[in-house]
């Protein structure tokens, strides 16, 4: 599914005639679709936004946290963004990325996987609409744990 669906999305990006310098992926579930969109648009330089919102199953901080390392403005300078991430639900982490942006860049367009109708950031680019919470099997599962030893097989 996720093969597809990012395989669509950087169709629908390719079809509407933009072009972009870079990716910018907000971390961690945008990691995922920044990579599939690196590879389908012929993107080599892909960029890192860590931002922090999401603590559980809809439970959110205040707002989403920019967490450092920033990246930096002249990287960005002058360039065409492509920022890539899982979800827009409420938008609120789009439109703090988005805004950090427009002071240094060319042009910034949004690309997710799904969208929410309450997003207060329109996507230019989104595979599917919904607004169910989505597993993705990346973060539906708690972190592994070290388990207790074991006699490992030469
Ligand atoms: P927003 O700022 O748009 O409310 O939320 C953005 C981030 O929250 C997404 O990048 C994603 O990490 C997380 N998020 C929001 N909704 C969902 C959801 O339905 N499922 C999952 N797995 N993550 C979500």
């Amino acid at each position: 599914m996720f093969g597809q669906a990012s395989r669509e999305l950087a169709q629908a990006v390719a079809d509407s005639g933009y072009r972009p310098d870079l990716i910018l992926s907000i971390a961690r579930g945008g990691l995922f679709v920044a990579g599939s969109l690196g590879y389908a648009l012929d993107v080599k330089n892909l960029h890192v936004m860590n931002v922090e919102f999401y603590t559980g199953v809809d439970q959110r901080l205040d707002m989403p946290v920019m967490l450092p390392p920033v990246p930096n403005a002249v990287d960005l300078s002058g360039a065409r963004v492509l920022v890539a991430d899982d979800v827009a639900d409420t938008g609120a982490t789009l439109k703090l990325v988005r805004d950090f942006c427009a002071d240094h860049v060319a042009d910034v367009r949004c690309a997710v996987i799904y969208e929410k109708p309450r997003t207060m950031v329109r996507c230019e680019y989104v595979w599917r609409r919904t607004d169910r919470w989505i597993n993705f099997p990346w973060s539906t599962l708690p972190p592994v744990v070290q388990r207790e030893h074991q006699v490992l097989d030469a």
